[in-house]
């Protein structure tokens, strides 16, 4: 197995010997000027040491890790000038590729200087408010065409507005407090660790320490829009210290020294869950800490980008390992790296109490009746929404969702590592679980650095085998390659659960509708409805498509009244009885329209309910492996 350590000599490894890193064969300096943030703008002077003159090639990473596509926001780089020894030197954009830039350099030239400005919010961007900002370094850094991610060394630099602190995976050149305020340096780094550690920083920062011992920490650095979005309740903390308790009682072993859950909170900042090595970069509302509907819905995103420094970054699909960020990304392999991470996360939310008793249960039952509903299904297997990721990203939008599958590859792989679960459970009589598998395939059997073990899918088959001989082949063939009209419901039942739906919701789906300011009517009348009427989406063969209203369509009246969430839910509930279908009038695009929709379905929500005298494997999973109240 091919092995390759990711961090040069800022790292000591002291307990066993991995091959060195390469020689850096490029050592650039990068200083960041943030003060400008505020206005949206980061600047930034690069020295790129040169081997020659001539015509020079630097390229601007394209594929993103990660994000596992082509979105290296390049259009939002501007204001590029290039000197040498202080003398403008001409550049030009590769006509066949718009990342690739050529310089003109003189023949004796030792050092090219380059100086640019990155534009937040103009093209991927978004990562700024006036209290706070997200620096993903590979916004603001170019390397030399050709040259290895790990092969190229950064040493960086940041100047804050004043009175900021940051907060970031690197590692200070000297410690944060012998620096001037608002300067910080790091020590130089390969570009992959620079690209791999994002730097928070904003006016209200908090960082709260989570866990030491043998050398290695973890904290959470919390930035907000004001002092009072980052008081954490002991609780809260309790929460976040028993996640790292329990990652280390699932994997056994760490693949980081010192680990950072940054987050913002922010409502202009939000919605971000990106993971790296010895952080991760998370955003969410910016009443998180405050709200409990709000913390309870993003129960999982902390134990989902943690479990990501095992699954994805240090555990990845060969595809995944690449020579540099111009070289396409293969992910043929996301249903392991994201799908196995989406079902660690929802059982580690609830090992850990960050999400509420029951919640596993009934996520599993949103996501089955979810990805059950799609008639995209007929066409497409799973497979194919992980492959296509780029394109599947953006089929999020409402035209067309259900009939062409979104990034199915999360919680459809998530319902199918549930059913691994199960199966192994049972086979073995309790004795062995998917716990196994984690330990022995992500934890490694052995603390490490940062660094890249890759694997391919006849490494996962066999590591399963090896807990439990089963036709794992088999089992991922029909699952991931072939069509299959049905999402894994066999980890549901094994559980001892069965899925149903009900009239009315459960406190989660009542705690989203509220979130959302809308009511979920995917599984009666085929779409959720905002509380202004806006129909999210429809679904082909379900009564709002079939009647002809169209998604983004504004519900106006309902039965000759007005419409409101309650009298569309009344008005539902009364067709069971009267058997009359829903007169609807909406606004499509302009056009006043009036139609029929029949239906007597009445509401439906998605539910597992226990089934009586069947053992409770879904409670056997998510009870925590370490003592409740000790951290
Ligand atoms: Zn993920």
């Amino acid at each position: 197995m091919k092995i390759r350590a990711l961090i040069g000599a800022a790292f000591v490894v002291a307990a066993f010997c991995w091959p060195g890193p390469a020689r850096a064969a490029v050592s650039e300096t990068l200083s960041v000027d943030a003060t400008d943030v505020p206005t949206q703008v980061w600047h930034a002077r690069l020295r790129v040491p040169l081997a020659h003159g001539g015509d020079t090639v630097l390229v601007y990473p394209k594929w993103i890790p990660g994000a596992h596509g082509p979105v290296g926001p390049v259009a939002s780089l501007g204001s590029l000038r290039a000197t040498v020894d202080d003398k403008a030197v001409p550049w030009e954009r590769d006509a066949n590729d718009v990342y690739a830039f050529h310089f003109a350099v003189p023949a004796d030239a030792t050092e090219l200087d380059l100086r640019y400005d990155f534009f937040e919010g103009s093209a991927g961007g978004g990562n700024i408010t006036g209290q706070l900002a997200v620096l993903d370094w590979n916004e603001v850094v170019f390397y030399p065409q050709g040259a290895g991610i790990r092969d190229v060394t950064v040493s960086a630099d940041i100047t804050l507005p004043a009175g900021w602190t940051s907060a970031t995976a690197l590692p200070p050149v000297r410690p944060i407090g012998t620096l001037p305020a608002g300067h910080v340096a790091f020590a130089p780094v390969t570009l992959e660790t620079l690209v791999d550690s994002p730097l928070y920083c904003g006016a209200h920062g908090r960082a709260y320490p989570l866990a030491s011992g043998n050398g290695m920490t973890s904290e959470i650095d919390v930035y907000g829009e004001t002092d009072a979005d980052i008081d954490a309740t002991p609780d809260q903390i309790s929460h976040w210290k028993r996640l790292v308790a329990e990652a280390d009682a699932l994997y056994g072993y760490r693949h980081w020294q010192h680990y950072h859950f940054l987050l913002t909170l922010s409502d202009v900042e939000s919605g971000r869950g990106l993971e790296h090595h010895s952080s991760s970069a998370n955003g969410t509302r910016e009443r998180y800490l405050r709200d409990p509907d709000i913390y309870a819905l993003n129960s999982d995103l902390l134990p989902h980008e943690f479990t990501h420094s095992w699954n994805g970054k240090f555990r990845r699909p060969a595809g995944l390992d690449v020579h540099d960020y111009q070289q396409p990304m293969v992910d043929d392999g996301l249903w392991v790296y994201e799908g196995m991470t989406q079902y660690w996360g929802i059982v580690l939310a609830q090992r850990s109490g960050l999400s509420d008793p029951g919640e596993f249960q009934q996520t599993l039952a949103s996501y089955y009746a979810a990805l059950d509903a799609e008639p995209g299904r007929r066409a497409r297997p799973l497979l194919d929404t992980a492959v296509a990721q780029g394109l599947t990203r953006a089929a999020q939008s409402p035209s067309g969702r259900f009939a062409r599958r979104g990034e199915d590859y999360y919680n459809e792989s998530a319902l199918m590592w549930l059913d691994a679960d199960t199966l192994i459970r049972t086979h073995t009589h309790g004795k062995k679980s998917l716990d196994d598998f984690a330990r022995a395939f992500l934890g490694y059997g052995r603390n490490t650095p940062p660094m890249v073990v890759p694997y391919t899918r006849a490494d996962v088959i066999a590591a399963l085998d090896r807990v439990d001989h089963e036709d794992w082949a088999g089992f991922f063939r029909t699952r991931v390659d072939e069509i299959a009209l049905h999402p894994p419901l066999a980890g549901i039942t094994r559980g001892g659960w069965r899925f149903i739906y009900t009239a009315t919701p459960n406190r989660f789906q009542q705690m989203r509708e509220r979130a959302n300011n809308s009511v979920d009517m995917t599984y009666s009348l085929g779409s959720s409805i905002g509380a202004d009427g806006t129909v999210a989406y429809t679904i082909e063969g379900l009564p709002l498509a079939r009647a002809g209203v169209p998604p983004g369509a504004k519900l106006l009246a309902i039965d000759g009244e007005a419409f409101s969430i309650e009298r569309l839910r009344i008005a539902v509930d009364a067709a069971v009885h009267d058997g009359k279908p829903i007169g609807v009038i909406y606004d499509d695009l302009g056009t006043i329209v009036t139609t029929n929709v029949p239906y007597r379905g009445g509401q439906r929500y998605p539910q597992l309910v226990r089934v009586p005298g069947t053992r409770d494997l879904l409670a056997a999973i998510t009870a925590p492996k370490t003592p409740v109240g000790v951290h």
